[in-house]
């Protein structure tokens, strides 16, 4: 009985003296623990003379019940106390004057929100979609035939779900913009795109900007001052500007944007392979099938749509020769933006 005393005393004053976390844990092991003092102690009932025994035992829970106490108490001030002092270590002296750690924007944002600011200064929306798009909106209401040979797994990256791909372009954005709105449109499509492409000039992922527009007076001509104004406020110049037909199943009749070279002005360079032009875009009046496919009254509505590379007009702009360079974020590569 009178160990038990001592034993009480004894632990008061080792878990008043405790520090750390550490020392808590220790005492606790060295009271509670399965071999603890107090353990061990209840085990030796067995040996207290059988008058003596219930006493015993009532005053070992209660050391027990007491000490357990006593250790939340303590875990709870040495918690405190230890928070205390690592928030005192990590203290940050905000007198210190900052060196180069203004951030910048990234050259494809600059690029984006230059086109997007352009287009939405001549009244254009812009509109997002899905970057995991139905196959059905990718290709098959663009007009682009089941045998074409963008839809071959070589070019476009589809999914485990049948019938939903990676976005090819940002086409189906008009689809979707179509289907839900009424004509007059006028939109861009800013966006992520993937395709199957991996060279100097080409990445897995890149950017497109698309833009449409469908209404009862859309004519090659609209598009053409559109597309010029536009490629003339993103260069900051006078650029020479021509249109080459081509073809998309999507566009009737279709054309491909070239500028004069923005790099050699036209004498001939590397980047322009000494043709002194730079194709920059596609382009064409919506093809009837597509608009019908969105349910739009052809009898009334035409629409012209264009396409580009955010990637091309960055590289272009700033003179970069290395579409991987956007994407390293090399910060020696991205400071200078
Ligand atoms: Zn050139």
């Amino acid at each position: 009985m009178n160990d038990l005393e001592g034993l009480k005393e004894q632990a008061l004053k080792e878990l008043e003296s405790v520090k750390s976390s550490e020392e808590l844990q220790q005492v606790k092991a060295k009271y509670l623990g399965r071999k603890g003092i107090l353990t061990t102690a209840l085990k030796k009932i067995k040996e207290i003379p059988p008058e003596e025994r219930r006493d015993y035992g009532r005053r070992v829970n209660e050391l027990k019940s007491l000490i357990e106490e006593k250790l939340r108490e303590k875990e709870e001030e040495v918690r405190r106390r230890e928070l205390e002092e690592e928030l005192s270590k990590e203290w940050v002296d905000l007198t210190i004057p900052l060196k180069n750690t203004v951030g910048s924007l990234h050259p494809l944002t600059l690029t984006l929100e230059r086109i997007v600011d352009i287009f939405t200064g001549m009244g254009f929306k812009v509109e997002e979609g899905p970057e995991i798009e139905l196959e059905e909106y990718n290709f098959d209401r663009l007009n682009i035939p089941e045998d074409h040979p963008a839809r071959d797994m070589q070019d476009t990256f589809y999914v485990s779900k049948p019938g939903y791909l990676l976005r090819t372009h940002t086409s189906p954005v008009q689809i979707r913009t179509m289907l839900r709105q009424e004509p007059p449109i006028q939109i861009i499509a800013p966006g992520k795109v993937y395709r199957r492409d991996d060279d100097p000039t080409h990445s897995p992922m890149f950017h497109q900007v698309e833009g449409l527009v469908v209404n009862e007076y859309a004519s090659f001509r609209h598009m053409k001052y559109v597309i010029e104004e536009f490629l003339r406020e993103f260069f900051q110049t006078d650029l020479p500007v021509r249109f080459r037909t081509s073809y998309f199943p999507f566009t009737e009749p279709s054309a491909e944007v070239d500028i004069g070279c923005v790099i050699c002005s036209q004498e001939g360079c590397r980047v322009c392979k000494e043709t002194g032009w730079l194709e920059v875009m596609g382009c064409g009046m919506v093809h009837p099938a597509v608009l019908e496919n969105c349910g739009i009254d052809t009898e009334i509505y035409q629409g012209f749509a264009f396409g580009m590379g955010v990637e091309r007009l960055a590289m272009l702009l700033f003179g970069i020769d290395n579409i991987k360079l956007f994407y390293e974020n090399d910060i020696r590569f991205i400071r200078q933006f």
